[in-house]
């Protein structure tokens, strides 16, 4: 077993940029109610995205938060995996975002990394050219389209991209162990204890061998790293994020709690 990191934004006094997906098309929530085997259970998930933009009319706009029921959910499911061309068990979460993601700088925005969200991260050049220099793995890029506000418009063009984390960690081990429940069969929802756990480890037969990685369920909204990460990209050199040792402990308490 390994010893990992949590990787999490900091601000440190400085000023982020804004960020924003170019469109309210998405995924809504769900309430799980009103089919056989329904969890009864209303949720949303803000962990995962797509970064194609589909063709206008083809998916619907929903207010932030919106929740419908199964039936409709299921639907709005099959009609945005027609309209993306995604294949037919491709599983599109509650909440699911849809677009390119967009960054507004100003001349005060200063962090090297940005979090937009619980889905990955934005990094500036200098930072992305560490990464790749150091050879770390577990994350796919995606370009960043930057918008400039006045203030910026006779500056250097700065450059970002969007880091997607990929990388598998499988299950935690936890202490206490976690306990995987079955998930629902309509809306794939897996029931969850939201306790504080001791110890979280790295099972290294279930690990993909990524440097930045995600585990399944109880932590997917977090993002680790390893020792090697660690080591390559000093926190002390970049501005923008930190790094907690997960060795002692770890809350799961989740603002959009699946
Ligand atoms: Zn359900």
């Amino acid at each position: 077993m390994t010893t990992i990191y949590r990787i999490t934004w900091a601000f440190r006094g400085k000023m982020p940029a804004s960020t924003y997906i170019d469109s309210d098309l998405g995924m809504p929530g769900i309430k799980c109610e009103g089919l056989p085997g329904c969890c009864g259970v209303t949720w949303s998930d803000a962990t995962a995205r797509i970064m194609t933009v589909p063709p206008p009319g083809t998916c619907n706009k929903y207010e932030f938060g919106a929740c419908v029921p199964a039936e409709v959910f299921l639907k709005q499911a099959e009609k945005t995996r027609r309209a993306l061309n995604l294949p037919g068990d491709y599983e599109l979460l509650p909440g699911l975002n849809i677009g390119r993601l967009h960054i507004k700088c100003s001349k005060v925005t200063t962090l090297v990394m940005e979090w937009p969200a619980l889905y990955g991260f934005i990094v500036r050049e200098d930072l992305l050219n560490a990464i790749e220099k150091h050879g770390l793995t577990g994350f796919e890029k995606s370009e960043v389209v930057v918008k400039r506000t006045a203030s910026m418009l006779l500056k250097p063009f700065p450059k970002f991209t969007e880091i997607l984390v990929t990388g598998k960690g499988g299950w935690a081990r936890t202490d206490p162990p976690l306990v995987i429940e079955p998930a629902c069969p309509v809306c794939g929802r897996r029931p969850t204890d939201n306790k504080d756990y001791q110890n979280i480890e790295l099972d290294e037969s279930q690990w993909d061998g990524s440097d930045i990685f995600r585990f399944e369920h109880t932590f997917g909204g977090y993002i680790f790293v390893t020792q090697r990460w660690v080591d390559s990209i000093p926190e002390s050199k970049f501005d923008g994020f930190e790094y907690e040792s997960v060795g002692t402990m770890l809350a799961t308490r989740r603002k959009f709690l699946r």
